[in-house]
């Protein structure tokens, strides 16, 4: 109770806007959370210093994307949760074949301006529905492309607000996984490196991953995408379908008919009934397959 009304005290004393109790549910694309016990949407760098700075001592933060890769427990985020939103999404174009992207612009919109300026290299990341900061955290990837292919460098700040940045070799890029993981800093902008192309070639190929994916995917139901990792030498999609898992469901959540590494909520699921499934599912696959599935998705809260 102390610390919060400390928090408080300082946000209000620094006329940072905060919502207390914000429904987590709201902010991620499962549609799956309880509350998080401070939620901030700073509007400008100084504001996010600001915020790293004096509350780090005090709490966890979590700097939260589009919320694509996370499921938040039922019992909400005893944290304060710092979205990185559409104040920090700036595209800008400081050489013919870069682009400096804000962690909070969207994966979608920097592969449009990309095509749009005829800039070939960012095709794969078409149809990942997160933020940059979110896809550089993560090393998103698809269709044999990922961000450690484009980003050469990425600005963040680190838990004193200092800005930092790291590049090239030292980003530390590994399937979903990069030098961010496990670490709280807050990413901020990324530099792309990407090639002259054909404007047509390019926005062909967009059109055609984004097809094979409305294909593929579930997209009509709330998820977080692949809830697995591949695992070496085979498909977690397909040691799933063929452990019979297909349409499985505990409460709320299914196995998808669709893609069987899309976990789907189906009806109203609560993290747990999500959490169940997972556990059901990689405690099958082992049992059939003999693999061991590990988790792409991210758990948080107790
Ligand atoms: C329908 C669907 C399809 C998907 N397809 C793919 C796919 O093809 N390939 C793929 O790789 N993923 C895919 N995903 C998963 C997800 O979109 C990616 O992992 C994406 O990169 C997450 O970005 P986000 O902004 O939503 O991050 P969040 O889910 O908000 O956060 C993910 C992690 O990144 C961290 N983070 C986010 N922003 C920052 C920041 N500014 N500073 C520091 N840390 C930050 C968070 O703290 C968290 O640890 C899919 C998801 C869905 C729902």
């Amino acid at each position: 109770m102390q610390r919060e009304k400390e928090i408080e005290l300082l946000l209000d004393r620094e006329k940072i806007p905060y919502r207390k109790n914000e429904p987590m549910k709201e902010h991620t694309s499962f549609h799956i959370g309880g509350d998080a016990a401070f939620f901030i949407t700073p509007r400008t760098q100084e504001e996010l210093q600001k915020t790293v700075r004096l509350l780090t001592p005090l709490a966890p933060i979590f700097f939260l994307g589009r919320g694509s890769n996370l499921l938040v427990s039922d019992a909400g985020l005893d944290a304060v949760v710092v979205e990185i939103g559409k104040d920090f999404s700036q595209i800008t174009f400081p050489e013919e074949e870069t682009i400096l992207a804000s962690a909070g612009a969207s994966l979608l919109r920097l592969c449009i301006e990309a095509k749009d300026r005829g800039l070939t290299g960012l095709e794969f990341a078409y149809g990942i529905p997160g933020s940059v900061g979110g896809a550089v955290y993560m090393n998103a990837g698809a269709f044999s492309g990922e961000m450690k292919d484009v980003v050469e460098y990425v600005e963040y700040l680190d838990e004193d607000g200092v800005l930092r940045r790291v590049d090239g070799a030292a980003l530390d890029f590994g399937y979903r996984k990069s030098f961010f993981t496990g670490k709280n800093f807050c990413i901020l902008q990324a530099k792309i490196r990407l090639r002259k192309g054909n404007r047509e070639e390019i926005e062909k190929k967009m059109e055609e991953l984004m097809a094979r994916r409305k294909l593929k995917q579930p997209l009509e139901y709330p998820s977080a995408g692949s809830t697995f990792k591949r695992p070496e030498g085979a498909y977690a999609g397909a040691l799933i379908e063929q452990s019979g898992l297909k349409g499985r469901s505990v409460g709320g959540a299914m196995v998808s008919e669709k893609h069987a590494n899309f976990l789907i909520n189906y009806q109203n699921a609560t993290c747990a009934d999500m959490r169940s499934l997972i556990r059901l599912v990689q405690e099958e696959v082992k049992e059939k397959t003999g693999y061991q599935l590990e988790c792409e998705v991210l758990f948080l809260g107790e």
